[in-house]
């Protein structure tokens, strides 16, 4: 059967790895979660000292790239890949409110993009691939045959990011957490290097009041159709 390359992008905490692992899993595609890499090496820069609230070392971390080495590892019980920076698991430390806040200063840095690009595309060579971030209908695939753009109201997303967290029993309240989603979407759609818009021939999906079974069956029948096409 014919393989097609799915883009997902949009803002932050719209469930777009989630609807990303669904659709991977139904369609037997590869799903690959590029906002972990972004946060897997502000992680290691966290780790480093070479970012916090007010600095960044920029140097530093340059000098360093060459030496971080993530890749996903399939955990068959939980039914998706888990991060990993060289051998260790870092899959639930990259998910904390501290990495959030760091991470879209991170992203905006060139060099580190392009490192992650390029293991991006190579995930991709052979299509079957679903891969959801901010670029990659625009920057990674701009060939995909699927790109949806996803989006929904910044309450909303805060909402369900903070009842996420708290079942984590992260100690954060809901307004670190509205802050967090919007100032994450300013740096990550103001950033001059691949920033956050609509690609082209995207369709784009408010899923601020879709269930995730209406905006499921909806994304997964564009994929069939796409498949089925000659
Ligand atoms: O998708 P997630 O919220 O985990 O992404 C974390 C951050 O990583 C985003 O806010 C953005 O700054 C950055 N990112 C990016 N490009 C991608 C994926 C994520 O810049 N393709």
């Amino acid at each position: 059967m014919k393989k097609i390359t799915i883009a997902i992008d949009g803002h932050s905490s719209t469930g777009k790895s989630t609807l990303a692992k669904q659709l991977a899993k139904a369609l037997n595609y590869i799903y690959v979660d590029t906002g972990a890499m972004y946060r897997a090496v502000t992680y290691f820069a966290m780790q480093q000292g070479f970012v916090g609230e007010d600095f960044l070392d920029k140097e530093a971390l340059l000098n360093s790239l060459s030496l971080i080495n993530l890749s996903f590892k399939f955990n068959e019980n939980l039914g998706f890949a888990e991060m990993y920076l060289d051998n260790n698991n870092i899959e639930s430390a990259i998910r904390s409110i501290q990495v959030s806040n760091l991470v879209s200063k991170i992203a905006s840095i060139s060099e580190v993009r392009s490192k992650l690009v390029q293991q991006q595309k190579q995930y991709g060579v052979d299509k079957g691939v679903v891969m959801d971030g901010r670029d990659i209908g625009t920057v990674v695939f701009p060939n995909a045959e699927l790109k949806i753009f996803m989006t929904a109201s910044a309450e909303i997303r805060a909402q369900r990011r903070y009842l996420e967290l708290q079942q984590k029993n992260e100690n954060v309240s809901f307004e670190e957490v509205l802050k967090n989603v919007t100032e994450r979407d300013a740096i990550d759609s103001s950033r001059a290097d691949s920033p956050l818009i609509i690609a082209e021939n995207a369709i784009v999906i408010d899923n601020s009041y879709l269930t995730k079974e209406e905006q499921f069956n909806k994304i997964f029948n564009l994929a069939t159709d796409l498949i089925n096409a000659d």
